[in-house]
């Protein structure tokens, strides 16, 4: 029998229990840790932002789906993982041991790295569904007395498509309301293009995000460093191809929505050998840390490398189709010691072109979410 421990139920954490409960054997434990007792389905986030849609509609409650599975549910944080005991330290004080870890806890939002920015700070979210609700109620309030808009990601930060959907939602919105002439809008975006999404050359995708961002009246800065946000006013450096400062904007707003960078939670941050110096977990291409060979890692807390070095920083996104493709990868070599027949384990498609690939086909969704009711995935 084996402990089988997932940290973590949100998109890659839910779907790599169910994987794993039917890949593993009767005898062997299923058991999911979260630090929320709900699902919360993050990519409809942005509609949240403007009571498109409600908590209710984008969260159910995560222990009746994992039981009806068979698959044991704890409800409480992750303080600490400890490698080197197999163990899992809970924040109500309790220790969870396991033979295998798969770690899903997504990302921690680096909203400190950019004095001003985040819900406690001067700027919005709608990175969690309790950030997106509180938006919507200041959404509110700023249509009553629309004035200009500041929207984009700073530097580091590697999920682009949020900060364009989000744009375009506001606009659809403001249009809706009959208010978009008395809104200026400013992108600001750490990616030296538009399009460029953390991803680079990606078909079209400059001109296609060029066409809508000017189709809808929508300023933009790239290359852009945001040195800090004060009430009302985003500072922002923006930058030359060879890395110097071209210019220095000061940019008035009454709303504001930046996307800040991704690091790696406090349960794993500054382990050796198993996270990089940002906390993310590191890999090799079947999702298993190299160190320590038990513990496996999926979604937006893995390792990847930026895809190529821009004048500001940005990092690589890693999306809902890459999250699932990632959930296969572990499922042979986890088990391998214990029951698969060696013959079994070959290289799954969870590889980093592979994802990255799948990355790509991911932009229609982004685009799909301009309409409330275009796509399956709201
Ligand atoms: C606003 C937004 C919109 C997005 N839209 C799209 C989209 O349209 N299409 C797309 O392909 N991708 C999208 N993405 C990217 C990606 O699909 C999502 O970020 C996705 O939710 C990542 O899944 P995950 O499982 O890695 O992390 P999450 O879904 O964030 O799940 C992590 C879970 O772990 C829990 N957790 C964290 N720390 C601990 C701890 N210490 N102990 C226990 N539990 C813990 C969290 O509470 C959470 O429930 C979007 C991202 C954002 C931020």
């Amino acid at each position: 029998m084996a402990d089988i421990v997932i940290l973590g139920a949100g998109i890659g954490g839910m779907p790599m229990a169910y994987e794993m409960r039917e890949q593993a054997r009767k005898e062997d434990k299923v058991t999911v840790i979260s630090d929320t007792d709900t699902f919360h389905f993050v990519p409809s986030n942005p509609w949240v932002g403007v009571k498109w849609r409600t908590r209710e509609d984008i969260a159910f409650p995560i222990a009746p789906y994992l039981h009806k599975k068979d698959i044991a549910f704890i409800h409480s944080g992750a303080k600490r993982v400890h490698p080197d005991k197999n163990q899992v330290e809970l924040m109500d004080g309790r220790n969870v041991d396991y033979d295998y870890l798969i770690i899903a806890t997504g990302p921690k939002l680096a909203f400190d790295e950019v004095p001003g920015l985040g819900p406690e700070g001067h700027t919005h979210s709608i990175c969690h569904v309790d950030h997106a609700e509180n938006t919507a109620n200041a959404w509110d309030g700023f249509c009553a007395m629309p004035r200009p808009i500041v929207v984009g990601a700073v530097q580091m930060a590697s999920c682009y498509g949020p900060a364009y959907e989000y744009a375009f939602i506001m606009d659809t919105d403001l249009k809706r309301r009959k208010i978009r002439d008395k809104v200026p809008m400013t992108f600001v975006t750490a990616e030296p293009y538009i399009g460029h999404l953390g991803l680079g050359d990606i078909g079209d995708s400059k001109g296609l995000l060029e066409a809508a961002m000017r189709d809808r009246h929508i300023k933009w800065i790239c290359n852009a460093k945001v040195t800090k946000i004060e009430a009302g006013k985003v500072f922002v450096a923006e930058h030359n191809d060879d890395g110097s400062v071209k210019k220095e904007h000061e940019l008035p707003f009454i709303y504001s929505m930046m996307l800040p960078a991704f690091k790696g939670v406090d349960a794993v941050f500054g382990i050796d050998g198993l996270v990089n110096p940002r906390g993310f977990i590191l890999i090799d291409e079947y999702q298993r840390n190299p160190r320590f060979r038990n513990i496996y890692s999926v979604g937006v807390c893995v390792a990847i490398p930026p895809v190529e070095v821009t004048p500001v920083p940005t990092g690589a996104p890693k999306t809902g189709y890459m999250i699932e493709s990632m959930v296969t990868a572990p499922l042979p070599t986890t088990f391998v010691p214990c029951w698969m027949a060696r013959s079994r384990v070959k290289k799954l498609p969870g590889t980093r072109s592979a994802w990255l690939t799948s990355a790509i086909l991911a932009l229609p969704l982004w685009r799909c979410h301009r309409s409330p009711r275009a796509t399956s995935t709201g």
